[in-house]
């Protein structure tokens, strides 16, 4: 079996950076959505696509060792660069064989089969609202509108041990398979993306109209699409490997920009010294208990959970070992913890709700708030 290809990605109307990557490399075919301050989110999801690409040139053929790479290629990067902290990425891999596809998949991208005019869902979003779907709370409809859609349970550059999905489905000739990040999938519902890949032949102009489908719906995110229409026929390993992101071809970001972001980091960064050095004492004695690796996974990991009674920021993971916190309180609130946890939606909230970076989890706090204000008035 092999495919033709199309492949497009666009900023979207309202994001100032295009965080999603694709990868066209037979037999090979990806999408990552990034998602970190600053850089982050492009340097992720293409450094994970980049390391694919090389797993595949090494002949790698296990394609959630390859996935479990991509993490720690994303964990290494972000431990290595502050300002990369934090980085994560999604990763939607398919591999096309002889008679079917196999797809290693994490996060909210997804992957579709287009099979006699009906479209199929072949990944499952790990998001907070689809876990509420799956519970009943939410209806389909009623989760692609949610505020707190974007809210992932499971990302690379996120922990060392990732969970990846991996599954089998039969491919045949006519068969057509989309991949696309979140950008199109919260804008577009089902049945509109199915109504365009039946119509549109062309795979490539099929991945321009969906493009400019979510675009005029208000475009709110970064829009990714990849098409696969499969074809009788040896795979072409020759065909080139792309990995892409139009962010590359965009100018970078202007000096002026940067240097207020800097100059606003160096007061809070000697405080942060200070709990660093905290940090490396009590996590020297849990490195030295065979926990290696945990330093650059805790420091770079911030949650929102409670403190005395009232909803807290905090910098770490939200456990213990052997009796050594692996976090510390950067933030108290007067919210209280016990009536945010009665919201359906922030349940979780006393086992800690993890957060990709610092400003994620203050923007948590204020969507607590928020939601605390909303019951109130509604009560
Ligand atoms: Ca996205």
């Amino acid at each position: 079996m092999r495919a033709n290809v199309g492949a497009s990605t666009d900023v979207g109307v309202t994001r100032e950076q295009n965080e999603d990557a694709y990868l066209v490399a037979a037999p090979l075919y990806a999408v990552a959505d990034g998602m970190g301050g600053h850089q982050g989110g492009e340097v992720a999801s293409r450094l994970a696509l980049e390391t694919v690409e090389h797993r595949l040139e090494d002949g790698d053929a296990d394609l959630v060792e390859t996935v479990r790479n991509a993490n720690r290629a994303v964990l290494d990067q972000a431990a290595t660069d502050e300002g990369l902290e934090g980085m994560g990425t999604t990763l939607t891999l398919l591999r096309l064989e002889d008679d079917r596809i196999r797809i290693a998949h994490v996060g909210d991208s997804r992957a579709y089969r287009l099979r006699d005019g009906d479209l199929e869902l072949l990944t499952e979003d790990h998001t907070l609202v689809n876990r509420m779907v799956q519970e009943g709370k939410l209806t389909p409809a009623e989760a692609r509108i949610h505020p707190h859609r974007s809210i992932l349970t499971r990302a690379l550059g996120v922990e060392g041990r990732l969970e990846v999905d991996l599954r089998d489905h039969d491919a045949r000739p006519g068969d057509r398979i989309l991949l696309c990040s979140d950008g199109l999938t919260s804008v577009l519902a089902d049945d509109r993306i199915a109504e365009v890949l039946v119509r549109e032949a062309d795979p490539q102009r099929a991945c321009d109209e969906l493009v400019a489908a979510a675009n005029a719906g208000g475009g709110p995110d970064n829009i990714t699409v990849v098409i696969l229409d499969l074809v009788e026929g040896d795979g072409d390993p020759a065909q080139a490997a792309t990995v892409a992101s139009t962010a590359a071809d965009e100018e970078p970001a202007e000096g002026e920009q940067e240097e207020p972001a800097l100059a606003d980091e160096a007061a809070p960064r000697r405080g942060r010294r200070r709990r660093l050095i905290l940090w490396v004492l009590a996590v020297l004695v849990v490195l030295g208990l065979a926990f290696a690796g945990m330093r650059a996974y805790v420091s770079t990991q911030w949650f929102v959970g409670v403190h005395e009674g009232n909803v807290a920021v905090f910098q770490g993971i939200p456990t213990e070992v052997l009796g050594y916190e692996l976090y510390s309180l950067v933030e108290e609130t007067d919210l209280p913890a016990d009536q945010v946890a009665q919201l359906d939606f922030w349940k979780e909230l006393p086992g800690g709700i993890t957060a990709s970076s610092e400003e994620r989890a203050h923007e948590l706090v204020e969507q607590m708030e928020r939601d605390l204000e909303g019951e109130r008035t509604t009560t």
